[in-house]
């Protein structure tokens, strides 16, 4: 099976790392913010981790781009949730959801996904993956992909 070569980097990379506002809520990534997009508060964010997974709410399939980017090439609007949300999952107890966190509104790209297997409301996984180049120094970032034999 192959092996990418930025998977012992795993650990630094994996955590999808944002931040919350503490006043509404807002879950800001992957950028770090000083005032909320959305109240306007100059308030405390404290960090918080995505789950490694999220579900489409709207996509585009881009066939003209840059020639580093494969085409065509899906990008989606995705509500990832926090991984606090979820704590004791499986317990079915929905109940303290006012403390348990929005989901944050992520911007990404896909990747070894076929774009007719795009769906609203399909469930997409986090990846990492080499996203370009500056200067021959590969960057790794995250995109995602329809988890493997869930595609319909
Ligand atoms: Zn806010």
């Amino acid at each position: 099976m192959y092996e990418p070569p930025f998977w012992r980097d795993r650990d630094r990379n994996e955590r999808l790392a944002a931040t919350e506002c503490s006043s509404c809520g807002y879950v800001s990534f992957p950028e770090r913010r000083e005032v909320c997009k959305r109240c306007g508060e100059r308030g405390e964010f404290s960090e918080t981790t995505l789950e490694e997974r999220g579900i489409v709410q709207s996509y585009v399939v881009q066939n003209r781009l840059p020639e580093a980017f494969e085409t065509p090439l899906p990008l989606a609007v995705l509500d990832v949730p926090q991984v606090d949300a979820n704590d004791g999952e499986g317990t079915g107890s929905e109940a303290g959801d006012e403390n348990a966190g929005e989901p944050a509104r992520v911007y990404g790209l896909f990747t070894e996904t076929d774009p007719e297997a795009m769906e609203i409301g399909m469930e997409a996984e986090a990846v990492f993956r080499e996203t370009f180049d500056i200067e021959g120094l590969p960057v790794h970032s995250f995109k995602f992909t329809v988890p493997r034999g869930e595609s319909r």
